[in-house]
C-alpha cells in the first residue's frame, strides 16, 4: 500500500500546483503532431481534474522522449485542452521570466503545461539549481508521473527537496494494484514471467520466487532454463553466462515449494519472419538449425488451466516473439486466458501491456500498467525514488 500522502491530504485551492505528470506518449513516426495512444494522458485526468474542481492553479510538466530529441509537447497540450474541456496552454522555456509572470498570473481552476523537462540536460542530471528553479515556481508538488518514478530526475525527485510534495491518484492505483498483487494477494499467485532475456528478469524471479505459489515461464529466457536442464535448444535465445544463474533459480524454487513451470512444448523457426519453416517441438529436443520463437500448444492448454484456478495473476513479459504476428499465438492466448479469468490480474512491463492492448483486451484486466520499467523495479521488490521521496502519512 502506499504509505505517501496523496492530494487528499493537503489543502490546494487558490494554490500554485506543479504535477509531474507522465506524458511520454508514443507518436506517429511519419507525423509526430500524431498520439499513437493517449492512455497515459487519459490515466493523469483524475489527478488533474481533482485538482481544477478543488481550485488550485495547475501547472503541469512531463518528459517527452529522451535527452538531445528535443520532442514538443504541443500535441499533448491540444489532448489535454480536449479532454478538460479548456485552454492549457504551452510555456515553451521552463525557467524563462516570461513563464514565471505567466503562473504568477494564473487564476483558481487554470492549467498550463510546461514544455518538455528533457529539453534541458539538467533534468536526467537531477540538477539541484534547475530542481529549485522549477519548484520556484509553485507552492506544492504532486508526482503522478509513475512511469518515471524509477528514475530520480529533476522534476520527479529534485523539486522535492524545495517543496511539500504528495502523491496523484494514478501513482495511487499502480501502487495499489501492484504492491497489493504482489505482497497481498488473493491466492494462489500465479507469475508469468516472459520477454526475451535471463538477465533482464534475474531480479524479478528472484523476488517473485518469495511471493508466489506458481510461477510459469516463457519468451526468450525459456531456452537458458532447458540448456541448464541439458537439452538442446538449436539456435534459440541463450546467454550462456547465465546458465549458473538458471540453475539456481530452479533450485530455490524447489526449495521455497514454488511449482515453476517451464514450457512443455515450443513453436520453432528456422527464420526469424512470417517466411521461415515452422513446426511444433520439445524445448529440449530443437534441430540445430531452429530457434524457439513461442510456446507450442500443449503448454497453452497447461497455462491456461493455471491460470482458470489462480486467485491473482501477475504477467511481465510476453512469451512470444509477439511481434511477428505467427509468433504471437502464445501470448495472445494468455491475454485471452487472463481477459476470461476471475482472477486479479495484473500486467506489468511495457511490451506485456503493449501486446494486451493489440489484442484489445486492455479493459478486461483489473491493471495494466502504465509504467514499464517502474512496474518491472516494482516486481523486483525495489523502492522508486520519485516515491520514496514524496511526505509521508502521518
Ligand atoms: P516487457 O516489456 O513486458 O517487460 P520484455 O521487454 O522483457 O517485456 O520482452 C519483450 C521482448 O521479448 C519482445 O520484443 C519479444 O519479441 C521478446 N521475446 C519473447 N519471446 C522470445 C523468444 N522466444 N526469443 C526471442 N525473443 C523473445
Ligand atoms: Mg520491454
Amino acid at each position: 500500500m502506499l504509505n505517501k500522502k496523496t492530494v487528499r491530504d493537503i489543502q490546494v485551492s487558490g494554490k500554485r500546483v506543479l504535477v509531474r505528470c507522465d506524458f511520454n506518449v508514443p507518436l506517429d513516426k511519419e507525423d509526430p503532431s500524431k498520439i499513437t495512444s493517449d492512455k497515459r494522458i487519459v490515466e493523469s485526468l483524475k489527478t488533474i481534474k481533482y485538482l481544477v474542481n478543488a481550485g488550485a492553479r495547475v501547472i503541469l510538466c512531463s518528459h517527452l522522449g529522451k535527452t538531445g530529441q528535443n520532442k514538443t509537447l504541443a500535441p499533448v497540450a491540444k489532448r489535454l485542452s480536449e479532454y478538460l474541456e479548456k485552454d492549457v496552454p504551452l510555456l515553451k522555456d521552463i525557467i524563462s521570466d516570461e513563464t514565471k509572470d505567466f503562473v504568477m498570473n494564473m487564476n483558481d481552476g487554470d492549467v498550463c503545461l510546461l514544455e518538455n523537462t528533457r529539453m534541458y540536460e539538467e533534468e536526467e542530471n537531477n540538477d539541484p539549481e534547475f530542481a529549485r528553479k522549477l519548484a520556484s515556481l509553485a507552492e506544492v508538488f504532486v508526482n503522478d508521473a509513475f512511469g518515471s518514478a524509477h528514475r530520480a530526475h529533476a522534476s520527479t525527485e529534485g523539486v522535492t527537496h524545495y517543496l511539500p510534495s504528495v502523491a496523484g491518484f494514478l501513482i495511487e492505483k499502480e501502487i495499489s494494484a501492484l504492491d497489493g498483487g504482489i505482497n497481498n494477494p488473493q491466492r494462489p499467485l500465479v507469475a508469468i514471467v516472459g520477454g526475451s532475456k535471463v538477465s533482464s528478469k534475474i531480479a524479478v524471479l528472484t523476488n517473485l520466487l518469495d511471493k508466489v505459489d506458481t510461477l510459469l515461464i516463457g519468451g526468450g529466457m525459456t531456452y537458458t532454463f532447458v540448456k541448464a536442464q541439458g537439452g538442446n535448444i538449436g539456435k534459440s535465445l541463450l546467454e550462456e553466462d547465465k546458465i549458473d544463474v538458471a540453475k539456481e533459480i530452479l533450485k530455490k524454487a524447489e526449495e521455497k515449494n514454488v511449482r515453476l513451470v517451464l514450457p512443455l512444448d515450443t513453436v520453432v523457426t528456422d527464420e526469424m519472419s512470417e517466411n521461415g519453416n515452422v513446426f511444433v517441438s520439445a524445448p529440449n529436443e530443437i534441430p540445430d538449425e531452429y530457434m524457439g520463437v513461442d510456446i507450442g500448444p500443449k503448454t497453452v492448454e497447461l497455462f491456461k488451466s493455471i491460470i482458470a484456478d489462480a486467485g491473482t495473476v501477475v504477467w511481465n513479459g510476453p512469451v512470444g516473439v509477439f511481434e511477428i504476428d505467427k509468433f504471437a499465438v502464445g501470448t495472445n492466448s494468455i491475454a485471452n486466458a487472463l481477459a476470461q479469468s476471475n482472477a486479479v490480474t495484473i500486467i506489468g512491463g511495457g511490451d506485456s501491456a503493449a501486446a494486451v492492448e493489440k489484442a484489445g483486451l486492455s479493459e478486461k484486466m483489473s491493471h495494466v500498467s502504465t509504467g514499464g520499467g517502474a512496474s518491472l523495479e516494482l516486481m523486483e521488490g525495489k523502492k522508486l525514488p520519485g516515491i520514496e521521496a514524496l511526505e509521508d502519512k502521518e
